[in-house]
Formats: C-alpha cells, sequence, structure tokens
C-alpha cells in the first residue's frame, strides 16, 4: 500500500488516496483501539501444544492465536545486470525512486495492474515511460489499461523482453528480444522498473501451515489455516483479487475467527 502512489479502487475516497495517507489513517485507528506495533523480523512459527512460539531475530513470543498477514514481495526478473544495477536503475519502486528520473527514458517491465499503475505515476517523472510486455495483450484492470492507451508519454513495446540489462556505475542501456521474431535491439535508458508479478511471504512457515505450489497459504472461508488458531489475511492467502478492499475483509474475518477460536478454547 506505501510504495503504491494514488489508489483509486478502495471505498470512501472518490477521488482516491494515496497509498502513505490510507496505511497512516489506518494504523492511527488502530492505535486508537490498542494496537502495539513491533518492528522486529519473524525468522520462525513453531507449536508447543496449541500455544504458537513466534521468534523473532530479537525473542519469542507466545500466543494462543496468530494471523499471518504478510503479504508479497516483487518476483525478479532474473536477467544478467539486474541485481549489479538494482538501485543504480533497476528499481522495484515508482513511489520511493520515480523523482531520480526526471525528464529520462524510464522502462517499465510487465503487463499487470502493478506495471500499469506504476507506469501512470512514472510519467509525472520521465520524458518518456515504455512500457515493455512479454505478450501482445495487457493482464491489468481495464481501467487502467484505458489511461495508459490514452496516455501521450506512455510507449508500449509488445512481444518483448529485456536480455539484459548494461551499465557502468549506473544503467545505461537494456538488450531486448521480441519473443515472435527473435529481433534483438539494444535502447539507451536511464531507469527499469520491474512489476513481473509476487511471490507470497512465506518461507518462515514452510511445512508449518498448507500452502500452494507458490507458497500462498490455504485458508477455509474464517480464515483458518491447516493449523488451529493459526489464521491467514491479505495478500500471502490463496484467492483470486489481491486488492487492499479484499485485504481489509480478509482482515476482518480473521480478527472474528480468532476471536472466537480464543472463547472457545477458554
Ligand atoms: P501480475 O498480475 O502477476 O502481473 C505480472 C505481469 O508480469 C504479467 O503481465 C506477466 O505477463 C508479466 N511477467 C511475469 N513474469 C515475467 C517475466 N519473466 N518476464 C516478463 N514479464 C513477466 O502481478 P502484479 O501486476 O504485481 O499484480 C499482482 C496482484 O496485485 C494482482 O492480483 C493485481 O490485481 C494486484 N494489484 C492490484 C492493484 C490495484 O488494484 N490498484 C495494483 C497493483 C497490484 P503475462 O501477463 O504474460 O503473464
Amino acid at each position: 500500500m506505501t510504495t503504491t502512489e494514488l489508489i483509486e479502487n478502495y471505498p470512501g475516497f472518490p477521488q482516491g488516496v494515496t497509498g502513505d495517507e490510507l496505511s497512516r489513517l489506518m494504523e492511527e485507528q488502530a492505535k486508537r483501539f490498542g494496537l502495539e506495533v513491533v518492528p522486529e523480523h519473524v525468522v520462525e512459527v513453531k507449536l508447543e501444544g496449541t500455544k504458537k512460539i513466534v521468534k523473532t531475530e530479537e525473542r519469542s513470543y507466545l500466543s494462543q492465536a496468530l494471523i499471518i498477514c504478510t503479504g508479497t514481495e516483487y518476483r525478479k526478473l532474473g536477467v544478467p545486470g539486474e541485481k549489479e544495477f538494482a538501485g543504480k536503475g533497476v528499481s522495484y519502486c515508482a513511489t520511493c525512486d520515480g523523482a531520480f528520473f526526471q525528464d529520462n527514458q524510464i522502462v517499465v517491465v510487465g503487463g499487470g495492474d502493478s506495471a500499469l499503475t506504476e507506469a501512470l505515476y512514472l510519467t509525472k517523472f520521465g520524458k518518456q515511460v515504455t512500457i515493455i510486455h512479454r505478450r501482445d495483450a495487457l493482464r491489468g484492470t481495464k481501467i487502467y489499461q484505458e489511461k495508459v492507451f490514452t496516455n501521450p508519454k506512455i510507449k508500449l513495446l509488445w512481444n518483448s523482453v529485456i536480455q539484459e540489462i548494461k551499465g557502468d556505475s549506473i544503467v545505461k542501456s537494456i538488450v531486448v528480444r521480441n519473443v515472435n521474431t527473435g529481433e534483438v535491439t539494444e535502447h539507451q535508458i536511464d531507469g527499469v522498473f520491474l512489476f513481473v508479478g509476487l511471490l507470497p511471504r512465506t518461507q518462515f512457515l514452510k511445512g508449518l501451515v498448507d500452502m500452494d505450489e507458490e507458497g500462498y497459504i490455504l485458508t477455509d472461508q474464517n480464515g483458518q489455516t491447516s493449523v488451529k488458531g493459526i489464521f491467514a489475511a491479505g495478500d500471502c492467502r490463496k484467492k483470486l483479487v489481491r486488492q487492499i478492499a479484499t485485504a481489509v475483509g480478509d482482515g476482518a474475518t480473521a480478527a472474528c475467527s480468532s476471536e472466537k477460536y480464543l472463547e472457545l478454547k477458554e
């Protein structure tokens, strides 16, 4: 949420709302009801009977019920130069890095909602934003597609993939291959933003709760995972639609389910 500039599909904000503002408001509201935030990195969750032990890098927490909402992270493209130039022209966050590319040639890779919303945001800064997509049709939502097609700063390069990212101390060019013709071309650019999908942040739960083959947590309609008392909500869950609106619904369901679980235990 915080890495999205303008959220246009969350109810209650007819003109849209920035990701920063929405997250600030949600946190403020939750804190009013007693939320405590501990900034620690969870490395493992173990069971001790019905108790859940959450191990962070600093300490362990003992709990009866647990709600997992660790979300997803951006998938890497896996081409030469991507790792080397991360933070030096290769980015996964337009709101974090977009302003570094004033009047520059920017490339966005992907055809989903992330690529489209971030490309639209990047037109604020770039001279031109080129979306490189591996097929001839976009995957993203229609409203974003229409905005992309009518934005004069956005160009689309269809049926194409990046083969290599090149540069010296910063990114200078990309090598692109047309997947239909096999033609390889090199393009001088300043920034590459990669939005080729998501990976669930659930590694630390492997072997504990049931997941699908990609690592998304399986739950029932009440948010209950395969372990009683462990619930999951939001993008880390296997589900059809990954939006803030659906994550909020998941969160409310998981909170009520865990409350019921604790009541029944007592
Ligand atoms: P996504 O929907 O999985 O789209 C990933 C895109 O990257 C696809 O177009 C895919 O091409 C392309 N791709 C994947 N691997 C690639 C590779 N190796 N090389 C080149 N291209 C590759 O991911 P996302 O856009 O991050 O969205 C994830 C979820 O978050 C979706 O459910 C989306 O609706 C949601 N989301 C919602 C909003 C919003 O509602 N405002 C904003 C952002 C994200 P193909 O199309 O050919 O598979």
